[in-house]
């Protein structure tokens, strides 16, 4: 038996003859960038997440440059963000010639440890990025409240949680701005780049569609400088045809992850991932914490189960910050995890024989 990290390829045979017809039909129209199934996806995106705006665009890397553009980053600004994500949170800071400013995790979450951001706000500070990691929910409530007694706005990085919730108010609802991503592996994924940028603020919504669009909505009115960023017409026919899926596959992924919790609870030296109450975990990645990570991760491959580490390094200690000059003891928790996570494949597609032939490789490397 042959279990991939991610399978795309079964979920494409799930919807092949909707996808099919979507691709050919967008062929047929010649409508490649932007058209008719890129306004009727920002439509329907908006409706699933209950925002007012959605602004597709092609990546959730450039989503985060496109809403730190929108609200004026610059030069010699401070940016706050968590010490654990993929490089696009922080790498977007830097291209608005702004410094990112990292948090600790909270241990149990891996999201930002909302009682050590105040410490980190100073006069430069003009905003904070959370990011709801793997799939879970960061505090937002008190991440809100705090933003509001600084005056300071929030983007909620998304790409890894499509529908999660906290108190039953969805990922995205709390934001300034939320940035989306449809990679091929997200919860929501393309058959290539896209992303998008979600807001109730009209005038920032306005602000963004004309960034991403060379500075314009209509063909050669520019209103100002902009860049490049459409989501393609493809892609938005695939997408559009997932969409209607997205809760079912979540719920999918939601059993996956609990029976992974029931079989995995016993096994010594390996501790999964919690779901903090309140809060809907939608598992884009399921992370197991084992006290020998890499003896682990080797023999699972020998074994013929794929694992990943999400993410090798936390941001602060990547060659690209070492200017920052950051110690292991600035963010002694996300120093600690990166040792110790360890991501399982799920998908929810992954059927049990598949899920029970990892645990009980797991179980067997574990008490070997
Ligand atoms: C995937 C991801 C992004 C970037 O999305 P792309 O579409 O790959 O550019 C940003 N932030 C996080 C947390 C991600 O996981």
């Amino acid at each position: 038996m042959s279990i991939p990290f991610v399978d795309l390829h079964a979920q494409y045979l799930s919807l092949k003859d909707e996808i099919d017809a979507a691709i050919a039909r967008t062929i047929a129209n010649s409508s490649f960038v932007r058209g008719p199934d890129v306004e009727s996806f920002e439509a329907e995106y908006s409706s699933l997440m209950d925002i007012k705006h959605t602004i597709s665009c092609a990546n959730g890397t450039d989503a985060l440059y496109i809403a730190m553009k929108a609200l004026g980053v610059k030069p010699g600004d401070e940016v706050i963000t968590t010490a654990q994500s993929w490089i696009s949170t922080s790498e977007t800071i830097g291209q608005h010639g702004a410094t990112p400013i990292f948090v600790d995790v909270d241990p149990v979450t891996s999201t930002i440890d909302v009682a050590k951001i105040a410490e980190r706000i100073t006069s430069r500070t003009v905003g904070i990025i959370p990011v709801h990691l793997y799939g879970q929910m960061a505090d937002m409530p008190a991440i809100m409240n705090l933003a509001g007694k600084h005056g300071l706005w929030v983007i909620e990085d998304c790409a890894q949680a499509h529908l999660a919730t906290i108190d039953g108010r969805k990922a995205g609802q709390f934001g300034t701005i939320t940035t989306w991503s449809f990679y091929p592996g997200k919860n929501l994924g393309a058959m290539g780049d896209a992303g998008a940028i979600t807001t109730n603020d009209d005038a920032l919504a306005r602000h963004m569609a004309c960034f991403a669009r060379h500075g314009g909505l209509v063909k050669g009115d520019h209103e100002m400088e902009g860049i490049n960023s459409r989501l393609d017409g493809l892609q938005a026919a695939i997408l559009r045809v997932k969409l209607p899926h997205l809760s079912r596959w979540t719920r999918e992924r939601r059993a996956i992850a609990k029976r992974y919790d029931a079989l995995l609870a016993d096994i010594p030296g390996i501790a999964t991932p919690t779901e903090v109450a309140g809060r809907e975990h939608v598992y884009h990645l399921y992370v197991i914490e084992a006290d020998n990570r890499d003896a682990l991760a080797a023999a699972l491959k020998d074994r013929g189960i794929p694992t990943v580490i999400n993410y090798k390094r936390a941001l602060p200690f990547l060659p690209a910050y070492a200017h920052l000059r950051h110690t292991p003891a600035d963010f002694p928790v996300a120093h600690r995890l990166q040792g110790r996570i360890l991501s399982l494949p799920i998908f929810a597609e992954l059927n049990e024989e598949q899920q029970d032939a990892i645990v009980a490789a797991v179980r067997a490397v574990a008490t070997a």
